[in-house]
């Protein structure tokens, strides 16, 4: 490809991001990757000499937005027929064959282990689409250190790729087998974010504490992280429920910090349906945990992932679904229809439950934690938490926002001096399911 349009510099790329935290972290890879070719950031399309999409395909309405997307982004290239428009992540991986037909005019599909290639991709595609999604079970792109956006918090990709492989999930397809990335890797990255202001670091894996390296488990990776000067707090997302080890939850509890949050998917309250989603795990087990996890660290929050109208799920499988929600009693949780998602062990099943039952089903469930996440932040009023400030609050003029040690957003007047990446104590006054209202304590 030639970028004579743009003499004396390199050619700027211009990177969507779609999905989870892991393709956030993936993004900053990939503009890793093409600053070290000499590329340059492009803010918007309309003066881009490469666009790239970074997908997700976890459900189908994800893979539908995109390919909406992918065909207005076609306009910039068919009024500068040299633009490239690329698609990368997990939807490259998982329809390969269809996309090159659906968007004809891409140039270049990426799987997620294919990014160290982009620069010569990009550079040879013309004619014919470069495709590349071949899966790696090696690749942590542990040498190359991602371009990590500006702010006091910043992720950190700790294990890539899923071994558990749930019915209903295309993870572990796209994403490859689970591999861990070097410890001596992830403590240079966060050294450096440290000396850069970094004050919190979230690791990522789609199975985090599934994190192995030789000796080195989730928990001593923790504890290993704990010890970098200038890093206050250490969060991480996703844990798998059944990689929940003494191990980690004993550095949960004893490392100060590592902050009293956790992410423990649950997905379905009925165990006919767990074992049909093969999560690894009963009801009375997730249970167990969760209690075991509150006695451990008595101040955790707790959030979770649910997903309703799986393949047979009755009206009593999603009563009790309700049921394990009242009992634990989440701070958030994440809700999702079921999505019927080719290759999985679940997509030879079908689908038995309606789309306008589904709908039914998860808006009960979504007005369930709405009221049970207001309950417990209302419960918070008069208590004082350290938060560590991001910037100015998004709602209003003259309040600075942070997060609590249990994620939770909370605002509070600003005040000269007090600025991002200091920790403050603040005093909840009011609250909303999604966040709380502070004065400085
Ligand atoms: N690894 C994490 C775990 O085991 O819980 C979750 C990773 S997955 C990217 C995030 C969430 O998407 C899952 O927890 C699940 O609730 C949801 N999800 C995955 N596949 C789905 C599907 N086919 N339909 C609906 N939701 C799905
Ligand atoms: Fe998907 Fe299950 Fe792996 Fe989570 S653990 S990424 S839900 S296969």
């Amino acid at each position: 490809m030639r970028f004579e349009a743009y003499p004396g510099r390199g050619p700027r790329v211009y990177l969507e991001t779609y999905g989870c935290q892991m393709n956030v972290a993936d993004s900053e890879l990939v503009t890793a990757v093409l600053r070290r070719a000499g590329y340059v950031s492009a803010d918007r399309p309309d003066d881009a000499d490469v666009i790239l999409l970074n997908t997700c395909a976890i459900r189908e309405h994800a893979e539908e937005r995109v390919l909406g997307r992918l065909s207005y982004l076609y306009r910039y290239k068919s009024a500068r027929p040299e633009v490239r428009l690329g698609l990368l992540g997990c939807m490259a991986q998982h329809n390969r064959a269809a996309l090159v037909e659906k968007a004809w005019y891409l140039d270049l599909v990426a799987g997620p282990d294919a990014y160290r290639r982009l620069p010569e991709m990009i550079g040879a595609a013309g004619f014919d689409p470069q495709v590349d999604v071949r899966l790696d079970r090696a690749e942590t792109y542990a040498d190359i250190p991602a371009a990590h956006a500006e702010g006091v918090r910043a992720y950190v990709t700790a294990m890539r790729g899923c071994d558990k492989f749930c019915a209903f999930c295309v993870v572990p397809y796209v994403r490859g087998r689970e591999r861990s990335v070097p410890p001596n890797a992830i403590m240079r990255e966060i050294s450096d974010l440290a000396a850069r202001g970094v004050r919190e670091v979230m690791l990522l894996g789609q199975t985090v504490n599934a994190y192995h390296f030789d000796e080195v488990d989730f928990g001593a990776l923790l504890r290993k992280i704990a010890r970098i000067d200038g890093i206050a707090r250490i969060r991480f997302t996703s844990p798998h429920p059944s990689d929940m080890t003494d191990s980690l939850i004993d550095a949960m509890a004893t490392e100060p910090k590592v902050q009293p949050y956790v992410h423990l998917p649950l997905q379905s309250g009925s165990d006919r349906i767990l074992k049909a989603m093969e999560r690894g795990y009963t009801v009375d087990e997730y249970l167990a945990l969760v209690a075991k996890l509150r006695r451990a660290i008595p101040s955790l929050a707790m959030s979770t992932d649910i997903i309703v109208g799986f393949h047979g799920e009755d009206d009593c499988d999603f009563r009790a679904t309700l049921d394990v929600m009242s009992k634990v009693r989440y701070d958030g949780a994440y809700t999702f229809k079921y999505s019927l998602r080719e290759n999985t062990r679940a997509f030879k099943l079908g689908d038995t439950v309606s789309e306008d039952e589904k709908q039914r089903r998860l808006g009960e469930v979504i007005a369930l934690q709405e009221e049970t996440s207001l309950a417990r932040n209302l419960a918070l009023i008069g208590q004082t938490f350290p938060v560590l400030v991001e910037g100015p609050a998004r709602r209003g003029e003259g309040m600075l926002a942070g997060k609590t040690p249990q994620f939770k957003t909370a605002a509070f007047p600003a005040s000269e001096g007090i600025g991002a990446g200091d920790i403050v104590d603040a005093r909840v006054i009011s609250a909303t399911g999604h966040s709380l209202t502070c004065t400085r304590a």
